[in-house]
């Protein structure tokens, strides 16, 4: 181990990994940069779904237009991160990272960070709202605060 990062993986100017955005994800990224937390909805049967996929987890219909998501959700579960992994230094700073699997109200599951909040005070159940980070120039990623 050299302390360098995977070379197929880029990282913003904070030294932490960027997600590689296809076409499929990319408008999940750039509505974060907009301060917007989207999903996919079927046009068919009104199921949100994350991630991404070209047809609906339900009914298989192929329509699946991007369509702005209430902005809040529970913890269904976490675990609290107080080191550094894959070397991505940028990291340091946010520790301990809080990492969640949000159930959000509008009826899908999302992987994401929660912050502003002390790990003592993390729980299943909590009530959470999206707030956004930019992590490139086209790109910012939804995290949660407590409500
Ligand atoms: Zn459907």
């Amino acid at each position: 181990m050299n302390g360098d990062v995977s070379s197929n993986v880029s990282s913003n100017v904070s030294g932490k990994p960027l997600p590689q955005i296809s076409d499929l994800t990319r408008p999940f990224w750039t509505a974060a940069k907009q301060r917007k937390l989207v999903l996919q909805k079927c046009t068919q049967c009104g199921t949100f779904q994350f991630f991404p996929k070209p047809w609906c987890i339900e009914c298989g219909c192929r329509d699946m237009p991007w369509t702005e998501a209430r902005p809040s959700g529970t913890v269904y579960t976490f675990t609290i991160s107080r080191s550094v992994v894959m070397n991505y230094r940028g990291w340091e700073k946010d520790l301990p990272v809080l990492m969640c699997l949000i159930d959000l109200d509008e009826g899908t599951r999302l992987y994401a960070q929660v912050v502003d909040c002390q790990p003592e005070h993390i729980h299943i159940g909590m009530r959470v709202q999206v707030c956004f980070e930019d992590i490139s120039e086209d790109a910012g990623i939804p995290k949660f605060r407590p409500l």
